[in-house]
C-alpha cells in the first residue's frame, strides 16, 4: 500500500477533493464518462489519479490493468504535475511519469502518466482503442483548446467502441473510463452536448473552501499601454501597506513581464540583492579611506491581519458579483483596502499618488461583509530604518524554462513577500501557494487567426469576465484576499465578453483535419466537436491538404503520403517539406528548417535589446517607428546616465544588425536560410548559451530545435525506406545548388503563400505618391491569390533589409505567417526566383 510522507498526507487532507474520494471513484466505477468540476487549486489534477491508482487502475494484475492517462494543456503543467504526483505517492513515485513532445521519462514501470494532449492524439492515430489505458483524464477542460476539443470528440467515440468490446469478449477487452476535468466553468457544452455524449455524463462538483476574496475596481481604466507603470505602482503600494502575504500579477507577455520584474526589484531588492549593493557601496567608501560599519537588515513588517473577519464558507459562483455592499457595519466605506484612498493623509506622495483618478469601489464577495478587519499598519511610521521591505519578485511565463517555472511553488526566501509576475499560466493550471492579492491588468494576448484570410494575428485586448473571476480567485486560496483590477468595473461588464472563445474557432486547423483523416474519420463535418468550427474554415482545411495531395480530390480520403504526412508531430505543411526534402543531400536541411519552422523564430528581436522598452504594442509594430520614438524621446533632458544608456544601447542595435546581416549571408534571399545559417552556426560553435547571445538566438528555442532535428530524423529514419539520414551536428552550409533545392522544397510547402509584387501582378496601388516616404523605401505592395488587401514584407525580413530600393524588391515571395498590426506584414519571407 501506498506509504507518503507526512507532511504530504496533511497537505492532501486539507484539500477539498480529498473528502470526495468516494463519491468520485463511486461514479467512475459506475459510469463511462464522468465530469469533475472544481475551483482551481482543490486538488483535483494531484488527487484523482492517486485515488484511480489506490483503486487498482494500472495495476497489471487487476481488472483494470491499463494505465492511467492525464492530459494537459501544456508542457509545464503536464511535467511539473508528474513530479508532484510522484511526490505524493510516495514509495509508488517512480509509477509516475510524464511524456511531452521533448522530453519523456515513461518506463516499464509506469501506471500514472502525464502527457500533453498532442501527445494522446498522436498515439489514437496509431492505436485508436487505446488498449494501453484503463482511464483517461482530460484536465482543464474549461480552457477549450483545439486539442482537448479533438480528444473529447476522439474520446467520446473510443469509450463507446470499448465498452461494446468489453461486452462482446470481455477476456479480451476492458470498458475506458473517461474522467474530464475542469475549473468551475461552462460544463454545459460536454454534458448537454447529445452528439458528443447520448446520455449525459454525470457531474460533480467539489465543494472548495474558497475563502472570500475583495474585489477593488479601479475608477478609470488606464489609457492603452499605461497599465504597466500602474502595476508597479500597485504591487509597490500593495507590498508597502498590506499585510503578508503574496502577490500575483497578470500581465500580457514576456516584454510587460520582464520590465515590471525589473522595476519591483529596483524598488524592493531582496536582501542577497542589497548585500550586494551595499558591499559595492562599503568598497567604495573604503576606497575613499573612510569607515562605515555594515547595516543589519532590519524590515518593516506591516502587523498581521488581526482578524479573520472576511473569511466565509461561500462559493464565488453563487454570489451576484453586481449586487455588492461597499459599506462596514457601521455604515462607513469598508476602504482598508482601498490601496489609493486618500484618507490616509500621512502618507507619503508616492503612495497617494493617482489617489484622485483611481479611488477604488470596493466589491466584497462575501455575506460575511459586515465585519471589520483590523487596519493595518502603514509601512514607515514607526520604523528606525528607511528600508524597503524587500518583494521576492519571479516572472512566470511559458517561454520560461521549466525549472524556472518550478521556483513559484517554493516559499519565498524568510523576511520577503513573494510576487509573481505571470500571463494566464497562472490563472488554471498551475497553483501557486500563499498568494493573497492579485493585481489583475484583464488583458490577455491570444493568438488570433481569421480562417477566411488565413491571417494569424497576436492580439492584446480584454480576457473573458470567467478568466477576469478565475484570476481574482487565485488569492482566495490561502486565506481571505484581494484582487485589484486595473480597469473599471464598466469596462468589465460592457466590454469583456463572458467566456472566451473555443480555441478550434481560432486556429488554423488543417493538422487536425489530418489526424482525423488517419484515424479514419473520413466525414469531418459530422464530427462531434464540442464546438464546431465553421463548414467552410473545414472544407478550406481539406482543399488545403488536397493540395498538399494528402486527400485524394475526390473522395477526401487520406493518401498514402497523408498518411506518412500524418506521423510527423508537425503540420502537415511542414511534414509535406520532409517528404519531397530527399533530393541533393538536401534532408538534413529540411529537417532543420521544419524544426525551426515548428519551434518559431528563434531570433530576440531589436526591441527585447532595450530592458526598458515596456511597451509591447511599440515593439510589435517591429523596426517601423522605432528609430522615430528614440528621437522623440531623446528630445527631452536626460541625465547623463540615461545618455549612456542610450549610447549603449546604440552600440547594442548596431552590434545586432551586424550578426543578422553576418547570418543573412552575401546574397540573402529567405529569412529560413538565415534561420538554417544560425542552426548550423550554433552547433558548429558548441551550442552553449554563450553562442546563443552572440548570435541574438533564444536558448529554450534553439535547444528545442536540437531535440526536434533528433526526433524528426528517427521518424524519417523510421518511415521513409531507403532513406539514410543522420544527425550532423556540425552542418556544413548548404551549397549555392542546394540552396536553390531547398527554397523549391519551401515553396512546396506554402505554395499557398505566394505573393506578387503589386507592379508586376498589375495592382495599382492607391497610396503610390506617398507611400515610399510614410511608409519606407522599401514598403512595396504584394498580392497574395486570395485576397484583395495587399500585404508588405515585415522590416526585420532580410529581403526587405538588403533591397536597394523599391524597384530592386523581388518579384514574388513566398512567406510562412502573415501577422497583423498597423498593416499586414509577409513574415519569414523568402525569394521565389523566376530563374529555376
Ligand atoms: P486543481 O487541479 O484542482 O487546480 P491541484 O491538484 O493542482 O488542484 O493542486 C492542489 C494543491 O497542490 C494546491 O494547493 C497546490 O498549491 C498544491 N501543489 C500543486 N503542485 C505543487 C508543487 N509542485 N509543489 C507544492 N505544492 C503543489
Ligand atoms: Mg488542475
Amino acid at each position: 500500500s501506498v506509504n507518503r510522507p507526512e507532511h504530504i498526507q496533511q497537505q492532501r487532507a486539507q484539500l477539498p477533493v480529498y473528502a470526495e474520494e468516494q463519491q468520485i471513484m463511486e461514479a467512475i466505477a459506475e459510469n463511462p464518462v464522468v465530469v469533475l468540476s472544481g475551483e482551481t487549486g482543490s486538488g483535483k489534477t494531484t488527487q484523482v489519479p492517486q485515488f484511480l491508482f489506490e483503486a487498482g487502475y494500472g495495476d497489471p494484475g487487476s481488472s483494470n490493468p491499463g494505465i492511467i492517462g492525464i492530459t494537459q494543456p501544456r508542457r509545464v503543467a503536464a511535467i511539473s504535475m508528474a513530479h508532484r504526483v510522484s511526490e505524493e505517492l510516495g514509495n509508488f513515485g517512480s509509477t509516475v511519469a510524464h511524456q511531452v513532445r521533448f522530453d519523456t521519462n515513461v518506463s516499464d514501470k509506469t501506471r500514472v502518466k502525464f502527457m500533453t494532449e498532442g501527445v494522446l492524439l498522436r498515439e489514437l492515430a496509431s492505436d485508436l482503442l487505446l488498449t494501453k489505458y484503463s482511464v483517461v483524464i482530460t484536465d482543464e477542460a474549461h480552457e477549450r483548446s483545439l486539442n482537448t476539443d479533438i480528444l473529447l470528440g476522439v474520446l467520446s467515440r473510443v469509450v463507446r467502441l470499448r465498452h461494446k468490446l468489453a461486452l462482446e469478449s470481455p477476456d479480451k477487452h476492458r470498458p475506458l473510463k473517461l474522467v474530464i476535468m475542469s475549473a468551475t466553468l461552462r460544463v454545459d457544452d460536454f454534458v448537454k452536448n447529445a452528439r458528443l455524449f447520448p446520455t449525459p455524463p454525470p457531474v460533480i462538483n467539489v465543494q472548495s473552501r474558497q475563502h472570500s476574496v475583495r474585489v477593488h475596481f479601479n475608477r478609470r481604466t488606464p489609457a492603452p499601454g499605461q497599465h504597466v507603470s500602474e502595476v508597479v505602482s500597485k504591487v509597490a503600494k500593495i507590498h508597502q501597506r498590506l499585510p503578508d502575504g503574496g502577490i500575483l500579477v497578470f500581465l500580457t507577455g514576456q516584454a510587460e513581464i520582464t520590465y515590471v520584474c525589473k522595476k519591483l526589484r529596483e524598488q524592493f531588492p531582496t536582501l542577497e540583492e542589497r548585500l550586494a549593493l551595499e558591499q559595492q557601496e562599503e568598497q567604495r567608501k573604503q576606497a575613499r579611506g573612510r569607515r562605515r560599519g555594515t547595516r543589519g537588515a532590519s524590515y518593516n513588517k506591516p502587523t498581521a491581519m488581526a482578524a479573520n473577519g472576511l473569511e466565509a464558507g461561500v462559493e464565488n459562483e453563487d454570489v451576484d458579483i453586481g449586487d455588492y455592499d461597499m459599506f462596514t457595519a457601521d455604515g462607513e466605506l469598508n476602504d482598508d483596502f482601498k490601496l489609493d484612498s486618500d484618507s490616509d493623509s500621512e502618507e507619503d506622495e508616492e503612495i497617494i499618488l493617482g489617489g484622485d483618478d483611481h479611488e477604488e469601489t470596493a466589491l466584497l464577495l462575501s455575506e460575511n461583509l459586515k465585519t471589520a478587519v483590523a487596519k493595518p499598519k502603514a509601512a514607515g511610521s514607526d520604523s528606525e530604518d528607511d528600508h524597503p521591505a524587500p518583494l521576492f519578485v519571479l516572472p512566470l511565463y511559458s517561454l520560461l524554462p521549466a525549472d524556472q517555472q518550478l521556483k513559484v511553488f517554493a516559499p519565498p526566501p524568510a523576511g520577503s513577500r513573494l510576487c509573481v509576475v505571470a500571463t494566464n499560466v497562472a490563472e488554471t493550471s498551475i497553483t501557486i501557494p500563499g498568494i493573497r492579492y492579485v493585481v489583475d491588468t484583464g488583458l490577455a494576448k491570444e493568438k488570433s487567426y481569421d480562417a477566411q484570410t488565413q491571417v494569424q494575428s497576436f492580439e492584446v485586448g480584454w480576457t473573458s469576465q470567467a478568466s477576469s473571476n478565475q484570476r481574482m480567485g487565485r488569492a482566495g486560496r490561502t486565506g481571505p484576499g484581494h484582487c485589484y483590477r486595473i480597469f473599471s468595473s464598466a469596462v468589465f461588464n460592457d466590454q469583456f465578453p463572458k467566456f472566451s472563445e473555443p480555441e478550434v474557432m481560432r486556429m488554423p486547423i488543417e493538422g487536425v483535419v489530418l489526424q482525423m483523416k488517419a484515424m479514419n474519420l473520413d466525414n469531418v463535418t459530422n464530427f462531434p466537436f464540442p464546438t464546431p468550427p465553421s463548414r467552410s474554415a473545414l472544407k478550406k482545411a481539406e482543399r488545403l491538404l488536397t493540395w498538399l495531395g494528402a486527400l485524394d480530390s475526390n473522395k477526401g480520403r487520406i493518401t498514402d503520403l497523408g498518411r506518412l504526412m500524418s506521423v510527423f508531430p508537425v503540420a502537415p505543411r511542414f511534414a509535406k517539406m520532409l517528404i519531397v526534402g530527399q533530393q541533393h543531400g538536401c534532408l538534413p536541411y529540411v529537417i532543420s528548417i521544419v524544426a525551426a519552422l515548428s519551434v518559431g523564430d528563434p531570433f530576440i528581436k531589436e526591441f527585447n535589446l532595450d530592458p526598458d522598452a515596456s511597451s509591447s504594442t511599440l515593439a510589435e509594430m517591429g523596426a517601423f517607428g522605432c528609430e522615430e520614438s528614440v528621437a522623440l524621446s531623446e528630445a527631452k533632458n536626460m541625465t547623463s546616465e540615461e545618455m549612456a544608456a542610450k549610447e549603449q544601447l546604440r552600440v547594442k542595435r548596431r552590434q545586432y544588425w551586424g550578426a543578422q546581416a553576418k547570418l543573412a549571408g552575401a546574397d540573402p534571399t529567405s529569412d529560413i536560410l538565415k534561420w538554417l545559417t544560425v542552426i548550423g552556426a550554433f552547433e558548429y560553435a558548441g551550442g552553449t548559451d554563450a553562442v546563443c547571445a552572440e548570435y541574438y538566438v533564444r536558448p529554450k528555442a534553439m535547444s528545442e530545435i536540437r531535440k526536434l532535428r533528433g526526433q524528426l530524423t528517427n521518424l524519417v529514419q523510421m518511415y521513409c525506406p531507403g532513406v539514410d539520414v543522420a544527425m550532423d551536428p556540425r552542418m556544413p552550409p548548404p551549397s549555392k545548388l542546394q540552396q536553390s533545392v531547398i527554397r523549391q522544397i519551401i515553396l512546396a510547402g506554402f505554395m499557398d503563400h505566394v505573393a506578387v509584387r503589386g507592379d508586376v501582378a498589375g495592382y495599382h496601388d492607391p497610396d503610390e505618391e506617398s507611400s515610399s516616404k510614410k511608409r519606407g523605401m522599401h514598403a512595396v505592395p504584394y498580392i497574395t491569390m486570395w485576397s484583395e488587401e495587399p500585404v508588405f514584407v515585415h522590416p526585420e525580413s532580410v529581403t526587405y533589409i538588403s533591397a536597394r530600393g523599391a524597384g530592386s524588391m523581388p518579384q514574388a515571395i513566398v512567406f510562412s505567417e502573415l501577422q497583423r498590426t498597423t498593416r499586414l506584414w509577409a513574415k519569414a519571407v523568402t525569394v521565389v526566383n523566376t530563374k529555376w
